[in-house]
């Protein structure tokens, strides 16, 4: 049998507080290589799960894994997703309290893939009655359409999520999954109109072109290539290697059946998707004048057809703004830039509210209908999956939504380790040492803070009338970014506006509501929104108790096996993983439950074996005792026992395989 210490040496230690050398950074990667040539994508630092991105396929995933998870605690397996996925829901079960899963990391990194590990472990494991089935069917399948809708191939990812996702699961007293609800962030609907070289709009258009049936393709007026639109060759990247596109078509087609879309609803929904295509293809030529004049007459045809609107309406308003001046409606025409502009941003509005309505949609069919059961009494596990933290060459807007939403993510991790730490040892009448730590808080500060912060600035560029741009938005804040007023404001021309309140397309209907047409309130500009929307997301976070997943991405050529020291270190860093683990450590680098810590050790100590009758603490103090821990190794607390260093507890297991 290979010894303790070289299969420790080979595999390195399934808990970075084990680590002789926890300050050292080197350390620290060293432990996360050696983990990652053997296929051990998962290392804890305390209760917090480091998740290397594999890249391939892991026979890791299996039902027999999920047994091997399921009611046994965290400590005595090695880590796994499953792990915190059992042990969330065993914490909710036992103290009754909603919990939440976070799970953060760069683009690539895996959070959308460890999302849906969470989601099948529950769907597999937790009981089910016949309706409960059902709930557990919708809940997966909401996966492959919101994925369909809202993600799409980046230079960092294939599947890049680009829009933010919480997703809350609601358990009844007996522990299984009866309903669920989705919040949606923020969709990145400039891809619509444009993509970078080598990326991709949204997987659905793809997946409608290439998977569509014959007859349905014609009704909607498509041709079975995507280079024949506008709004899909602009990244000159049609196919991907890693994605099915006809296959996914049919997965998405089923799941939108099982999650309760009607055939029309369906039939609504892809004319809509058709049509943003179509509008992509919509062409202007000048006027000597200057004013635009549509030259496509056959887009608009099926324009009109697909969306339920006048064509003659349609034309106007794609090349027409309407001014109201004295009292006076007037519609100015606009030349053919602007009325380019005026098109993509019907496409973007149509896109993005129709995307809205998906997840409302969804959010229905998730919700439990049962008059015994009220889901104000549900517990509740969220689970989070955020766009993650990304840097192009190009960035604009987005990145600046999406990176913020990211450092307010770290900030709610460093209060609330650092938090439930000091709680656990004041609990547990322990004595606590407080670590330096950086504080992210300046940077939201930065970019959230009331007349000085960026969107402050940005909404106040946005509101005053005329010689405000870009330019003078960069004065202010000397920066290097472009684009930002534009879609801060995301204007749609009012009679864009009512021409798809006209709309007899019953989605649109819903999407475009008359009620807006006249509310004389200037609507909040993006960021504003942004804002308060992750504003109220770490309220519901801050309520709940949190399990932490952090993931890394192992190099940038999404391969197997290649492990990219830099890039990795850099996460690291900016992970903070470092100080969570040097305040993991600063104390006790080990804590367990004393049944546990009991019934895993009794064997080693005679007045412990076969069982203790007496006081939990009583029988823990025998044991260690008579293991030799010295009284600075360890202090007993309420209901666990402190461990300072892990030799000591090494040394424990070491004697257990003896
Ligand atoms: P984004 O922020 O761009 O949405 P992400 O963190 O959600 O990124 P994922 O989409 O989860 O990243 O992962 C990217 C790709 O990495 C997946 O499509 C898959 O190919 C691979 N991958 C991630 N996690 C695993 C895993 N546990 N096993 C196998 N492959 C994985
Ligand atoms: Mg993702």
């Amino acid at each position: 049998m290979e010894s303790a210490l070289t299969a420790r040496d080979r595999v390195g230690v399934q808990d970075f507080v084990l680590l002789e050398n926890y300050t050292s950074e080197v350390a620290f990667i060293e432990n996360l290589r050696k983990r990652f040539k053997e296929n051990l994508i998962y290392t804890y630092i305390g209760s917090v799960l480091v998740s290397m991105n594999p890249y391939k396929d892991l026979e890791i995933y299996t039902k027999q894994h999920m047994e091997r998870y399921r009611g046994v605690n965290f400590y005595e397996v090695s880590p796994h997703i499953y792990a915190v996925a059992d042990n969330a829901y065993r914490s909710m079960r036992t103290e009754r309290r909603d919990q939440c899963i976070l799970i953060s990391g760069e683009s690539g990194a895996g959070k959308t893939e460890a999302s849906k590990k969470v989601l099948q472990y529950y769907a597999i494991t937790c009981p089910a009655s016949e309706h409960v089935q059902t709930v557990k069917d919708r809940l997966l399948q909401s996966n492959p359409v919101l994925e369909a809708f809202g993600n799409a191939k980046t230079l960092r990812n294939d599947n890049s999520s680009r829009f933010g996702k919480y997703m809350d699961i609601q358990f009844d007293f007996k522990g299984a999954p009866v309903g669920g609800h989705i919040i949606n962030y923020l969709l990145e609907k400039s891809r619509v109109v444009h993509q970078s070289h080598g990326e991709r709009n949204f997987h659905i258009f793809y997946q409608l072109i290439e998977g569509g049936e014959e007859d349905l393709l014609r009704r909607l007026g498509l041709e079975k290539n995507p280079q024949q639109y506008q709004y899909l060759v602009k990244g000159n990247c049609p196919k991907v290697s890693s994605i099915n596109d006809r296959n996914d078509w049919k997965i998405v087609r089923k799941a939108l059946s099982i999650i309760g879309f009607t055939d029309d609803e369906v039939e609504e929904l892809l004319n809509i998707i058709a049509s943003v295509l179509h509008l992509g293809n919509v062409q202007y030529g000048g006027e000597d004048s200057g004013s635009a004049y549509i030259t496509t007459e056959t887009q608009i045809k099926y324009l009109a057809r697909l969306l339920g609107v006048d064509g003659t309406v349609l034309k106007e308003a794609l090349t027409h703004k309407k001014i109201i001046a004295k009292g006076e409606e007037l519609m100015s025409p606009l030349n053919q830039e602007q009325a380019a502009s005026a098109r993509d941003a019907l496409s973007k509005a149509i896109y993005g509210r129709t995307f809205t309505w998906l997840v409302n949609k969804i959010n229905d069919s998730l919700a439990f209908k049962d008059d015994s059961f009220n889901s104000k009494n549900a517990s509740v596990i969220g689970l989070l999956d955020i766009y993650g933290f990304e840097v192009f060459q190009n960035n604009s807007f987005e990145q600046f939504c999406i990176n913020y939403c990211n450092e307010k993510l770290q900030q709610l991790f460093i209060e609330l380790t650092l938090k439930s730490e000091q709680e656990e040892y004041e609990a547990e009448g322990i004595t606590w040492e407080p670590v330096q730590y950086f504080n992210n808080k300046i940077i939201c500060d930065l970019v959230e803070e009331k007349f000085k912060g960026i969107i402050s600035i940005l909404d106040e560029e946005c509101l005053r009338p005329g010689d405000a741009s870009d330019i003078t938005f960069l004065e202010k804040l000397e920066d290097t970014v472009g684009g930002f007023l534009d879609k801060n404001n995301d204007l749609l021309f009012r009679n864009l506006k009512e021409a798809m309140c006209m709309s007899e397309n019953k989605i649109l209907t819903q999407c475009f509501d008359r009620e807006e047409l006249t509310d004389k309130k200037r609507p909040e500009t993006a960021a504003t929104q942004f804002k308060n929307s992750l504003a109220k997301l770490m309220e519901i976070l801050m309520s709940k108790e949190p399990s932490y997943v952090r993931c890394i991405k192992p190099n940038d050529a999404k391969q197997a096996g290649r492990f990219d020291e830099v890039l990795i270190r850099h996460q690291v860093k900016y992970l903070g993983l470092m100080e969570n683990l040097r305040v993991r450590r600063a104390g006790f680098a080990y804590r367990r439950r004393y049944e546990t810590f009991l019934q895993r050790y009794k064997s080693l100590c005679p007045d412990t074996w076969p069982n203790w009758d007496g006081r939990l603490v009583d029988g823990v103090s025998t044991l260690v005792k008579h293991l030799g821990y010295k009284p600075e190794e360890y202090k007993l607390g309420r209901t666990k026992i402190f461990i300072r260093f892990p030799k000591t507890l090494f040394a424990t297991e070491d004697a257990l395989e003896v």
